[in-house]
């Protein structure tokens, strides 16, 4: 073979490995532009911690890791962008975690450990953990399920069957830190894949070729997830808005995770702060259109739910506005605005008995000393508070005794005369 013919051969074998490559990649890349947090729990806490070490000595937080890096090295060349919220057996707290989770932008957070019991070596079974009540969680349930079921499917327990999705207000009352500080962004889980304290389970635990299994449940659980779509809906009041008009309809653009606006019938529902509002599907503009309550809070947050036709649910991303009061009450930064402020609005609420200018004359006066403790006129605004607190039992005829017993008490004992 002449050296140029072999050179040619050569630079047509490289090029068509590279061709190869690039659409190998392609097909091979289901998660691409997908972000997702792997946090494996703990870490460096075997000097004061005894409790999570099996009997011969393994500790959940090198387990949880070592399942966690091969779960990552599967994601990331599934094109995946993958943030590990530790690489190493070092101790990261876990609001650090939650806030890494947020600033990667994540689409799921799964959160890896093992579990344990001081009181009974038998147990040993499969639990993935979402947070507070299903209802207003379905996206991480939905995840949560296919999870546990690949679990109890594929891996090995004392107690195959008896594997569950459990909320996390079971472990505690107002959840877990990971999956509290997260749900406003993203759905997320808590897996623990079985009992490092039963000694069988130590020992599968122990072994690189079941931690390898247990990151495959992982992944494939995470790809069929993914594959059903994402729904989200989007608002479409613009950022740039100062307050929301609680009179005017608020309108949500949904999308079923493939670009169309299939959704499962009877599933759309919209809450102001926790509480369902009227709405009205469209399916040919792809529009939910829900009337706001009145609100005197100082902000609203609206949620929407739906389900599209593969079965995953819109994780609801909480929308939060300023309402009008909200909004006079954050613009004022000096305490003589709010007051001079509220000083125009008591004239108003005295001479014509203004209801209306009621509420925010009282929060102007409330916000002066909350932006200043004890300014000048710090006695006067404690004082027309008092006068407003009155005024408003009168005009509206509702029962403020222990507001106003409470202001009186308030001037006397905290600026005597
Ligand atoms: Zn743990």
């Amino acid at each position: 073979m002449s050296q140029k013919f072999a050179l040619i051969l050569l630079v047509m074998l490289v090029l068509s490995a590279c061709v190869g490559t690039q659409s190998m990649l392609v097909e091979d890349q289901p998660l691409k532009g997908i972000n997702i947090t792997i946090d494996p729990g703990h870490g460096a806490t075997q000097a004061y911690d005894s409790f999570r070490i099996g009997q011969t000595g393994e500790r959940e937080e090198w387990i949880n890791l070592r399942v966690a890096k091969i779960l990552s090295r599967k994601l990331t060349l599934a094109g995946a962008n993958v943030l590990m919220t530790r690489t190493k057996d070092r101790d990261v707290s876990l609001g650090g975690r939650a806030s890494m989770a947020s600033g990667h932008h994540s689409d799921l957070f799964v959160s890896i450990h093992h579990n344990g019991s001081v009181n009974d070596p038998s147990i040993d079974l499969p639990i993935v953990y979402f947070h507070g009540s299903g209802d207003m969680n379905p996206a991480s349930v939905d995840f949560a399920k296919i999870l546990i079921d690949s679990m109890r499917a594929e891996m090995s327990f004392q107690q195959q069957r008896a594997g569950a999705v459990y909320s996390d207000h079971l472990i505690f009352s107002s959840g877990t830190s990971v999956l509290r500080n997260t749900i406003d962004d993203m759905p997320g889980v808590i897996g623990e894949g079985g009992f490092f304290t039963n000694p069988s389970g130590e020992g599968r635990l122990k072994s690189k070729a079941y931690n390898k299994l247990e990151a495959e449940i992982y992944y494939k659980a995470i790809l069929e997830y993914f594959d059903r779509g994402i729904p989200s809906a989007m608002c479409l009041l613009p950022d740039s808005l100062e307050y929301i008009d609680l009179l005017r309809p608020i309108e949500f653009e949904l999308d079923d995770g493939f670009g169309n606006t299939f959704f499962v019938e009877n599933t759309f529902k919209v809450l102001q702060d926790g509480v369902p509002i009227q709405s009205n599907w469209d399916s040919n503009s792809g529009i939910l259109t829900a009337t706001p309550d009145s609100s005197l809070e100082k902000s609203v947050s609206f949620q929407v739910f739906a389900r599209n036709l593969q079965g995953n649910a819109i994780h609801p991303i909480p929308f939060k506005f300023l309402t009008k009061a909200g909004y006079e009450w954050f613009i004022h930064e000096k305490w003589f605005e709010a007051f001079d402020e509220a000083e125009v609005l008591y004239s108003q609420v005295i001479q014509n008995n203004a209801l209306h200018n009621l509420d925010s004359a009282l929060h102007l006066y409330q916000l002066s000393l909350e932006i200043q403790i004890v300014h000048p006129k710090a006695r006067i605004a404690e004082e027309k508070i008092l006068a407003l607190l009155i005024k408003k039992q009168a005009l509206i005829e509702d029962d403020l005794s222990d507001a106003i017993e409470a202001q009186q008490f308030r001037i006397r004992e905290y600026y005597p005369d």
